[in-house]
């Protein structure tokens, strides 16, 4: 009997966290009988899976529905879905707003699966029943491995709990096994993630088991690198630091968002921890390993933050030279306890702020690449482009880092390949490297 079959089309918008559950959708899909396919205007089935953290994200996602129900109008699209963030925190707004979409989901494991056999039964088709594992959407050689959903920080400028709930976090045994099915596949580089990884089980075992996870992790024989992202200031300590420089695989690189450093401004933004723990962290990781990678983030902007306050952040980041720092404005998201405050700064000063901030950062992020300069390091080829190699080390992470750019010549090498290069020359963000 001849098998049916459909195609389906997805954007993934947003975070690495909603990217995971886009593979896990994706995977189900085709385990049904599913085709993916990459233009829009070959897909039975487009769907959107949206971002709803911040306003212009908010945005962009709408602007990718609408863009995908020209689909609809003019091509094969017979069913247009919006999943994720957007319609987990707005399903009466966008249904009122959106006519031209199908189905509404929102970020729930049971709403995936739920979707996926709605849209198997759509298309009249019966496959394995869903069991398919992750389909990725990272390169076949890295995956992230997201080890918890939700937070119960409650940090009051933040909209993931409105969203997606408190902290639940993956039994370490389905992790491993998640872990291992990756690194059998190919995957090499392993990202771990979660809105907070460093409470990771908490909720399960009653207390923080991230270090556990981080060891049993590099125990996976195929796996070369394992990078921990999205730490949470206050449960990042010494331990921690001394399992990842001890452990090979784990890479000395660590993103631990701060967002600020001002004590009062901590206690507003409901930020847990303080300036002297965070200090205290930063020069451990400086003493236990120099070469370290410290990543954050920090918000300029935050209602009621004064000039001094503004002036202590920038103080503190000129002092303690973070390798890489995101910097955002402060944005007014509904729902959230931080809207309501008085003292809200006006786009100019948030600008203004932000410029100056990120200002000082290139020229820390350019001195900490320089002193690189000379170095040889182990790198993973990301990407190939004509007689370009695009590759990353330790040092930077997928996606949100710069590169070490070298040239290809008559290399025989592919994308996944790892490699030593010496590094010959640094830019702001990137370095330039030649094979040795
Ligand atoms: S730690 Fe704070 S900012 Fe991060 S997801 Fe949780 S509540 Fe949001």
């Amino acid at each position: 009997m001849e098998r049916n079959t459909a195609s389906v089309g997805l954007v993934s918008l947003g975070c690495s966290k909603n990217r995971v559950d886009s593979e896990r959708l994706l995977g189900m899909l085709v385990s049904y009988g599913f085709t993916v396919v990459n233009e829009p205007s070959r897909a039975d089935v487009l769907i959107v899976n949206t971002c709803g953290f911040i306003d212009s994200a908010k945005e962009d996602s709408i602007v990718n529905v609408l863009e995908m129900a020209q689909y609809k109008r003019d091509g094969r699209c017979k069913c247009l879905v919006v999943t994720g963030c957007l319609s987990q925190r707005y399903p009466d707004e966008l249904r009122a707003e959106l006519p031209e979409v199908d189905v509404f989901t929102g970020v729930s494991a049971a709403g995936y699966d739920e979707l996926a056999k709605k849209l198997a039964r759509m298309f009249d088709l019966n496959g394995n029943a869903g069991c398919g594992g992750r389909l990725l959407t990272t390169p076949p050689f890295r995956a992230y491995l997201r080890i918890a959903d939700g937070c119960d920080n409650c940090c009051t400028y933040c909209a993931i709990p409105l969203i997606r709930g408190g902290r639940k976090s993956v039994p370490m045994e389905r992790l491993l096994d998640e872990a291992r099915s990756l690194a059998d596949g190919g995957v090499t580089e392993l990202t771990v993630i979660a809105q907070d990884t460093t409470s990771y089980g908490m909720d399960l075992y009653g207390k923080p088991m991230i270090c556990e996870l981080l060891k049993a992790l590099a125990r996976i024989e195929k796996l070369k690198w394992i990078r921990l992202l999205y730490t949470y200031p206050n449960t990042v300590d010494e331990a921690l630091i001394d399992t990842i420089v001890s452990e090979e695989k784990l890479l000395n690189y660590i993103d631990m968002p701060i967002q600020h450093i001002d004590s009062d401004m901590l206690k507003r933004m409901n930020r847990h921890g303080t300036r002297e723990h965070i200090e205290h962290i930063v020069e451990y990781i400086r003493r236990a390993a120099p070469d370290f990678i410290l990543r954050t983030t920090a918000i300029v902007g935050f209602p009621g933050e004064t000039e001094a306050q503004f002036a202590e952040l920038l103080e503190f980041f000129k002092r303690h030279n973070f390798d890489r720092l995101g910097a955002f404005t402060y944005s007014q998201e509904d729902g959230t306890p931080a809207a309501e405050y008085e003292g809200q700064v006006c786009d100019e000063e948030k600008r203004r702020r932000y410029d100056a901030l990120y200002t000082m950062q290139q020229e820390i992020s350019m001195r900490r690449n320089a002193a690189r300069v000379g170095g040889t390091e182990r790198v993973l080829v990301e990407l190939i482009t004509d007689d370009t190699l695009y590759c990353r080390s330790y040092a930077e992470a997928p996606e949100i880092d710069g590169f070490i750019i070298v040239e290809r010549g008559d290399r025989d090498v592919k994308e996944g390949d790892y490699m030593d290069v010496r590094l010959t020359a640094a830019r702001e963000y990137d370095m330039i490297g030649v094979p040795i």
